[in-house]
């Protein structure tokens, strides 16, 4: 049904997924750079592909909503949310005698600006797995809302502005989300704005959020791009206290290796125990696991399941038995 040639392809109808090289067909996940490319024709969600033109330009595709299956050639293909950012989408390709579930990165916690990820089942299921490892048991989302707003109010308080560094898609968005709600506006790099306003035109409402403009505003929060300061500066920042959200913050390292004062281990990617809770939902027969460290696979193979690795997975930060701050030791799982 599928293959591995330097990429996931659907082997039937020739549609590459998520290579990051042009190709003839090419399904797009999401909209991070390195699930797309300027294919020649494209197959992604609405919302996708509002991202994929604003990057790319006006290049041809089809749209694929969500839970409304499309027959392409003897393959029927379906997208479901993926919890990961907006427009994430799961892919179901059912030829009629089997189905398999292309996971893409997602997450499955709850979200403030993406669908909630819906994971129907699949005899095969190809599942990111960048948090295949025990160390990444994140604490759960309120508690980590919950941080974060604390540490942003004490900032405020002391008369500093807080700076929030997150991905330009996704967590940007969401972490903008999170701070409006709770009543505090964002000031928005100008990298980032650009996306929320693809964001607002899909309907997705940031809150009282703006674009950064000349200064800082009291009483404001500023969200940027990660190592902002040496890459896009903004101008007129003087007392600051920094903060990264990655799910990579449970690595105790992660703070240091940023260079932030404060890590927070928000993550839009699934955590060791929601692979095992997504693997739960799509009762598959075969796994196929990619972005993860190898020895996921090894994990999955010793709970009974048939496990492989769909490639060789990239470069991958090996935790430590050390968690950060309000992390869960390793014997208290949330699930
Ligand atoms: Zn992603």
């Amino acid at each position: 049904m599928f293959h591995y040639d330097r990429g996931l392809k659907l082997t039937a109808i020739d549609l590459a997924i998520d290579v990051r090289r042009r190709q003839p067909r090419g399904f797009i996940s999401h909209a991070h750079a390195d699930h797309m490319a300027r294919h020649e024709f494209a197959y992604c969600t609405p919302e996708t592909a509002k991202l994929y033109h604003h990057k790319f330009g006006n290049r041809p595709l089809r749209e694929l909503p969500y839970r409304e299956p499309v027959e392409l050639g003897s393959m029927r293909l379906t997208t479901y949310p993926a919890g990961h950012c907006l427009g994430s989408a799961m892919l179901l390709a059912d030829d009629g005698t089997t189905s398999l579930l292309y996971t893409g990165d997602f997450k499955l916690d709850e979200s403030a600006t993406a669908r909630t990820a819906e994971l129907p089942r699949a005899e095969i299921l190809v599942i990111e797995s960048t948090f295949g490892d025990p160390a990444y048991r994140l604490p759960p989302r309120d508690e980590v809302i919950g941080r974060l707003l604390e540490l942003v109010y004490q900032a405020l308080a002391e008369g500093a502005t807080p700076i929030v560094e997150a991905y330009v898609l996704g967590k940007s968005q969401e972490v903008t989300r999170i701070l409006t709600l709770a009543g505090i506006p964002v000031l928005q790099h100008p990298l980032i704005y650009e996306v929320s306003q693809i964001y607002r035109a899909c309907g997705v409402d940031l809150g009282d959020m703006h674009r950064y403009a000349d200064g800082p505003l009291a009483g404001h929060a500023v969200v940027v791009p990660p190592r902002m300061q040496q890459t896009y500066p903004l101008r007129g920042l003087k007392k600051t206290v920094t903060f990264a959200v990655t799910g990579w913050a449970a690595h105790a390292a992660t703070r240091f290796r940023l260079g932030v004062d404060h890590a927070i281990p928000l993550s839009d990617h699934a955590d060791y125990d929601d692979l095992f809770e997504a693997i739960e939902r799509v009762q598959p027969r075969e796994i196929y696991c990619t972005h993860g460290p190898a020895s996921f696979v090894d994990r999955l193979r010793e709970a009974g399941l048939n496990a492989h690795p769909l490639d060789r997975g990239r470069q991958w930060l090996v935790p430590q038995a050390k968690l950060a701050d309000g992390a869960q030791p390793a014997n208290q799982s949330r699930m």
